[in-house]
């Protein structure tokens, strides 16, 4: 295990930290959660997009623990709310407010709206970090409608309101496999994986 490639992943986000998991899982690499490595500092994701925050977040845990660290920021843009809720997807509602607060803000938001013009967009950033090395940052995104009301269980965040391009399921009814096959996050950490791949091989 010493010569082992250790990655941390640099959120508190139980979704995030799962699909994470899963997309790194073919990689010769240890997967930690910052929280597992004692980083329980919370980090102010103040960047005003979502590469900036995402390399923000990879950059303090790997300062702060001497590691590779990996941080995905991401939301959801409507266009009827001109780009809303954005990089404030996580608190819409409040700071600290859950999934389902938030779920119910951007309904209310979106009340009347057309299914035609419910048109929304995840995006996903996300960066690899190392002390001393230049952070690199890959994004992803998939566009998709928002529902009138949510379905399936399955997920977090939004996954229930919305609707892939294209699909027949919401991200709130598909299974993991399925949503990482379209999803902002699948697209973003198949970069991150080649990346990592060649980081791996110059390693050897
Ligand atoms: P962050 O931790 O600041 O990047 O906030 C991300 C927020 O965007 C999450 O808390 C969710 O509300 C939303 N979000 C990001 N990715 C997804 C996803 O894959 N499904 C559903 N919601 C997501």
């Amino acid at each position: 295990m010493s010569n082992s490639f250790c990655l941390v992943i640099a959120t508190k986000n139980q979704g995030k930290v799962r699909e994470m998991v899963d997309l790194l899982a073919e990689l010769p690499v240890v997967v930690r959660t910052a929280a597992e490595m004692g980083f329980t500092e919370e980090i102010v994701e103040n960047g005003a997009t979502f590469a900036a925050n995402a390399i923000l977040k990879a950059e303090t845990v790997a300062q702060a623990l001497k590691c590779w660290a990996v941080a995905d920021d991401s939301g959801l843009t409507v266009d009827y709310l001109d780009g809303a809720p954005g990089v404030y997807s996580a608190r819409y509602a409040g700071e600290g407010a859950g999934d389902a607060a938030n779920n119910s803000k951007l309904l209310l938001n979106l009340a009347g709206v057309p299914p035609e013009e419910r048109t929304a967009k995840f995006e996903s950033a996300i960066a690899l970090a190392y002390p001393g090395l230049a952070t690199v940052c890959y994004r992803g995104s998939c566009s998709g409608t928002i529902l009138l009301a949510p379905l399936g269980h399955e997920g977090f965040g939004y996954d229930p309101l919305f609707l892939p391009d294209g699909e027949t399921l919401t991200f709130g009814q598909m299974s993991r496999d399925a949503k990482h096959l379209l999803s902002h996050r699948g697209k973003a950490m198949e970069q991150l994986r080649v990346h990592l791949h060649t980081l791996l091989i110059e390693r050897k």
